[in-house]
């Protein structure tokens, strides 16, 4: 029995003997492969650049090998508190970036060198409090000032999807996606080798 249910789960394993040189030289300097550290690596590697990645552990030791492992677009910010500081085109322009984003991540999940990544589609977000209505008309608002298509779910249908009725509504992220972050990570290092 390990730490988490991911490293029970763990199918991919990434072994590297590389130790860094005195004389290693480089561009960019990394420290750190979690999801940051090792997709930096992998982007400025493809483009051409010199860079070296140093983890004091293991791949994914950190938040990125042990974390809820839902992948779906969004900021920091959710959207509403972004558009009291940016314009709607901004905004539109920030969802597509993050969109982008997912479908890098699915697209990756489905090759077969990242067997085990990807663990089933949609992420529901369920509401335990607030008024149904607000609920489901601020969804409405959103998708159509964001262009995306995010489902409302009644009480009645989040039964048929989670044995639970403690739930008012939910809504479901569609092009969202749950994936095993542990596998994921160790994959994703193989370009490395
Ligand atoms: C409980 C939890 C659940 C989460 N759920 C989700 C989720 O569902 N979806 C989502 O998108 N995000 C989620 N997150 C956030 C996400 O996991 C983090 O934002 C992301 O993993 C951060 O990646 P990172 O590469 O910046 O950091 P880390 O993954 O922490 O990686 C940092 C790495 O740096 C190494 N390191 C540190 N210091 C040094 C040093 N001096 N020299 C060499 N190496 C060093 C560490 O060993 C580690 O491997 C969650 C976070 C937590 C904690």
């Amino acid at each position: 029995m390990n730490e988490t249910w991911y490293q029970d789960n763990n199918t991919s394993h990434f072994k590297n003997d590389y130790t860094v040189q005195d004389q290693s030289k480089c561009d960019v300097l990394i420290i750190g492969a979690g999801l940051a550290g090792l997709s930096l690596l992998y982007h400025l590697t493809n483009g051409g650049v010199k860079a070296l990645l140093l983890e004091s552990n293991s791949i994914a030791s950190g938040a990125s090998g042990r974390n809820g492992g839902f992948c779906l677009s969004g900021w920091a910010q959710d959207y509403d508190v972004l558009l009291k500081y940016l314009d709607i085109n901004a905004v539109r322009e920030l969802e597509s970036i993050a969109s982008l984003g997912v479908s890098w991540m699915r697209n990756k999940c489905m090759q077969k060198e990242y067997k085990g990544s990807f663990l089933g589609d949609g992420v529901l977000n369920c509401y335990l409090t607030g008024k149904v209505d607000n609920i489901k008309r601020q969804n409405q608002l959103k998708n159509t000032k964001l262009g995306i298509d995010d489902k409302f779910i009644s009480k009645e249908n989040i039964k048929k999807i989670i044995s639970s009725d403690k739930y008012l509504c939910a809504i479901k992220k569609e092009n969202a996606f749950h994936f095993h972050p542990l596998n994921f990570m160790n994959s994703l290092a193989h370009f490395w080798n």
